[in-house]
């Protein structure tokens, strides 16, 4: 996953209503400091499994030193020999291997909310428009907070984010360790009052420390984590204090600097909306009651990163397959759906879904997601099982190495879900490697194009059967 911006107003934006991250972070985790594992294979025991997306799962196998070290290039040479589909597969691959190229060298990165990702939605819907689709941008807003939390007369700016309904404002004052704000760290007015309240993670719960550290009138709460890295964290009812989260690094540094005197601080949590879009591209079906296909996939990126595989592969199989179909006549109408603002929860997804009558949404036949679907050995699906039963039995047939997904790991997603949760039948089309997702090294030299032209293939496939040839 990937997705966007000029994100620096002060510091890191995050979105408040981030409880699920999809392509597999857990809330509001750092992008750069992601888990390597960030989506996890099923186990095979859960074949039999009715929930398509579910816990539990186990952790994905660590990447082999010949992914890390072999760099695919677009010149390939099909996996399966002597297949009829194989060439079909590697020219499938090879367009959308050169959509990529252009596009993450272009537009990359595309955080939610920016200037960057409305540069990329506009170029999406040129090309989509080239192809002769009808496109239009849905607009649509999200929340984003940011917090501040500067150390010292330097003013050191130590990376943090608002707790979920933290305070709003800027405050100033003298920090004061207070433990884990526990009952037995003795939280005093005479101690704390006027103060900024400096607390580790842990044991009880966020609401309970700065509840007792507001009561002592700390002015604001730094709450570090108690494992490594930055972590994000939600309070159950609106704190009247700032209260903004660290990590563990930034607290053991501050608490250094604690005993060796006294340090001033200026704690600040901001929320606000900003802009993002999705793109829609639709090609009106020949019957007048024919149904809608949807065919979508983020087009938004983590912060900083290239994301190539999250979500550029799927942007280029999503590309390729309207080139692909678009001159074809479906007694369907096809919608073509670039999604924004994925990685802050679905928003996109959530948006379009949510704009929905009830009488469109019945006439949609089938939802297929498109989501870091290049780095790994297999196309992999996860989804309705009718509509993945035809696709494995016509990769089996094809010489496309595609498998089925039971599960994800929990707290992970992507934009079918919202589909998923309307009643729609849905595939996700994902790949197994997901080591690179959320990090500065999601770059093209680990995508495989094959992976994308495997997943374009399936899906016409399915298209096709949709359309009853
Ligand atoms: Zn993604």
């Amino acid at each position: 996953m990937s997705r966007e911006m000029a994100r620096r107003i002060s510091g890191l934006l995050w979105a408040v209503v981030i409880l699920v991250v999809a392509c597999g972070s857990p809330a509001a985790a750092p992008p750069a400091t992601a888990s390597p594992a960030l989506l996890t294979r099923p186990a095979e025991a859960t074949v039999a499994a009715a929930t398509p997306v579910a816990a539990p799962s186990q952790p994905a196998p660590s990447p082999s030193p010949t992914e890390l070290t072999a760099p695919p290039t677009p010149e390939l040479t099909p996996t399966v020999e002597a297949r009829p589909s194989s060439d079909r597969v590697v020219e499938l691959g090879a367009q959308a291997w050169d959509f990529l190229t252009a596009f993450t060298q272009d537009f990359s990165p595309r955080e939610s909310g920016t200037a960057q990702e409305k540069a990329a939605a506009d170029f999406l819907a040129a090309r989509f428009e080239s192809l002769g689709y009808d496109v239009s941008l849905q607009p649509f807003k999200v929340d984003v907070a940011s917090a501040e939390v500067l150390i010292g007369p330097e003013g050191q700016d130590f990376r943090s984010i608002p707790l979920t309904r933290s305070g709003q404002g800027s405050v100033t004052g003298f920090l004061v360790d207070a433990g884990r704000a526990m009952e037995e760290d003795n939280i005093s007015a005479a101690e704390f009052g006027g103060k900024i309240a400096l607390i580790e993670r842990g044991a009880i719960t966020f609401e309970a420390k700065v509840q007792r550290v507001t009561e002592a009138g700390a002015v604001a709460a730094v709450i570090y984590n108690d494992r490594p890295r930055l972590f994000g964290g939600t309070l159950s009812t609106e704190a009247s204090i700032p209260v903004a989260a660290l990590s563990r690094e930034s607290g053991t540094a501050i608490l250094r600097l604690l005993t060796e005197g006294d340090v001033e601080a200026t704690v600040s949590a901001t929320f606000g909306q900003r802009d993002s879009q999705n793109v829609i591209a639709e090609m009106r079906g020949t019957a007048a009651d024919g149904g809608i296909v949807i065919l979508g996939g983020h087009y938004d990126t983590v912060a900083d990163v290239p994301g190539a595989n999250d979500n550029g592969s799927g942007i280029a199989a999503l590309v390729t397959l309207a080139a692909e179909v678009a001159g074809e006549s479906y007694p369907f109408t096809t919608r073509f759906i670039p999604f924004g603002s994925e990685e802050l929860g679905l928003l996109g997804s959530g948006a379009y879904v949510d704009s929905l009558t009830e009488e469109e949404r019945q006439a949609i036949i089938m939802m297929l997601n498109f989501d870091a679907l290049a780095t790994g050995d297999v196309v992999g699906l996860l989804g309705d099982l009718e509509l993945m039963g035809a696709a494995v039995d016509f990769g089996r047939a094809n010489g496309i190495e595609v498998e089925r997904r039971f599960s994800l790991s929990a707290g992970t997603s992507s934009d079918h879900a919202r589909f998923q949760q309307a009643g729609i039948p849905v595939v996700f089309f994902l790949a197994d490697d997901f080591s690179r997702i959320h990090t500065a090294a999601d770059t093209l030299e680990f995508v495989q194009p094959e992976l994308m032209g495997g997943s374009v293939a399936l899906a016409i496939h399915l298209l096709e059967s949709v359309a009853g040839r």
